[in-house]
């Protein structure tokens, strides 16, 4: 091995594939990037382009290690809360955190990523676009690409490759002729069609820019994160079957009345709803969980290639984001010996990327159905109490994901604690003036102060 010489490849040119290779680059490894897709800064791909994604604490703290977050910054919108939509239009606004520091971060993927490619370019990192990876031979190292789907075939010699080619990874794909290769995926019944608010006059936001607006239906759900350009970037979340569902909504008069129906505020600012509902691609979501990730120390998955979530937590960035954090620190400390790398890499994140993959599964159902009903309110207040009580000590699950680093797993295990307190605490009540305090001290005490800080 020739410590910072190791040539290393990455497949796939995504949010991290960029990311991790900045930080390599400037380590002293001669790194690659080869990306299936054209370069979209000069091909226009309308698929995707106008979702955005929330960047929180854990995906901020890798792109600070990367020196990139300054340009970050400039294309992200904070966003302080839920505003919930009502059938009737009545709004209500859930706050996230405790207070203004604790926000989550609006941005556009299409935006990031270009943000991203960028800064990789500028570190000297080369980006082979339409290079599509079809196999790896995992003993030799050969990476196989082809320029097209049908052009000719390429092979590149790597000493290390890191699949950073997100949920549909082609290194994965090679590893599942692996003997014992675990492997699962399970999808959602629901799918989701990304669709567009437009700015309003003078380019401003229709709604209030710094929220998440949410129009939870029980069953389904629309979400709209602010853009900077004054638009709002909307996700339809919706059953792929069945009586509201997106096979049954199969012409433009019944998206048309469906929307009335439903979210009729939305509807009177998207003038080309039944447009967009037809042209764009309706996905389909999935959690894959694998192991292991790495095969001796020739190839490591990473990401979403790793471990695809559903995006109900607005995790799965940060998560892999996050990776490269551990990854890095790993490199700084075991130096390029890779089988041992990628091995400690799995231990460290295996449990942490279940967890939040669980997380995320719950989320959605929370999203989806409770954060209408007035209790969970109620018990969302009664959290951020507690918090402002007990500082340090009782920290809502969904700051410990969002706001702070802990890791997923002790967010899930101390979060099932705190669940329970707050039943305790508040299913006989309705107003936070009647919590009985005592109780909740006595609770605290017990249940969490043994356990170390988060
Ligand atoms: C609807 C939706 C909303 C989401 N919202 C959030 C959110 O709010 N917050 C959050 O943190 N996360 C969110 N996510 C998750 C987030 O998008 C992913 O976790 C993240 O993109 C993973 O990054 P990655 O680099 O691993 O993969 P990707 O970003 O998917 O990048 C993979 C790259 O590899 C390329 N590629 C694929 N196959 C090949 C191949 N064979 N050869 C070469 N290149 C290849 C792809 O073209 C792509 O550029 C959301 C996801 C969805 C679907």
């Amino acid at each position: 091995m020739n410590p910072a010489k190791d040539k290393i490849t990455l497949i796939g040119s995504g949010l991290t594939g960029p990311l991790l290779a900045i930080s390599l680059v400037k380590r002293g490894f001669p790194v690659e990037l080869y990306e299936r897709r054209p370069d979209m800064r000069r091909v226009h791909i309308s698929a995707g382009r106008s979702i955005n994604l929330a960047l929180s604490t854990r995906g901020i703290h890798a792109l600070q290690e990367a020196d990139v977050f300054d340009d970050i910054r400039k294309i992200i919108i904070p966003m302080r809360g839920r505003m919930m939509h009502a059938v009737n239009g009545e709004l209500t606004f859930m706050p996230y955190g405790k207070d203004e520091t604790e926000v989550i971060n609006a941005v556009s993927r299409a935006e990031l990523n270009m943000a991203l490619m960028n800064a990789a370019e500028a570190h000297g990192v080369p980006i082979h676009f339409k290079r599509r990876c079809t196999g790896f031979d995992l003993r030799s190292g050969t990476v196989y690409l082809r320029s097209h789907d049908t052009g000719p075939r390429m092979t590149v010699e790597t000493d290390v490759a890191i699949a950073t080619d997100g949920a549909v990874s082609a290194i994965r794909t090679e590893m599942l002729k692996l003997p014992r290769f675990n492997f699962s995926q399970q999808y959602l019944d629901y799918g989701y069609k990304e669709l567009t608010i437009p700015a309003g006059p003078g380019g401003k936001h229709v709604f209030e820019t710094h929220a998440l607006h949410i129009w939870p239906r029980g069953t389904f759900m629309l979400i709209a994160l602010p853009n900077i350009d004054g638009t709002f970037g909307c996700i339809l979340f919706l059953p792929f079957e069945g009586e509201a569902s997106f096979g049954a909504l199969d012409t433009p008069a019944k998206v048309e009345a469906f929307f009335q129906a439903q979210f009729p505020d939305a509807l009177a600012l998207m003038p080309d709803l039944t447009e967009n509902f037809f042209a764009n691609p309706t996905g389909a979501m999935v959690t894959i969980k694998c192991s292991p990730w790495h095969v001796d120390g020739k190839a490591l998955l990473l990401g979403d290639a790793a471990h695809a979530i559903v995006p109900f937590f607005g995790q799965g960035m940060n998560c892999a984001f996050e990776d490269c954090t551990y990854f890095l620190e790993l490199l700084d400390r075991l130096g390029p010996d890779w089988p041992r790398l990628f091995a400690e890499f799995e231990k460290l994140r295996k449990n942490d990327t279940d967890a939040i993959a669980d997380l995320a599964i719950e989320n959605f159902i929370e999203m989806r159905d409770r954060v209408a009903d007035p209790h969970f309110l109620f018990r969302k207040k009664v959290e951020l109490e507690l918090e402002k009580k007990y500082p340090g000590t009782f920290v809502p699950k969904y700051a410990m994901v969002t706001f702070h680093r802990t890791p997923y797993s002790v967010a899930a295990s101390r979060g099932a604690i705190q669940d329970r307190m707050l039943g305790e605490l508040c299913d006989s009540v309705q107003r936070v003036e009647d919590i009985d305090w005592n109780k909740a001290d006595r609770l605290v005490h017990r249940e969490l102060t043994p356990l170390a800080g988060v």
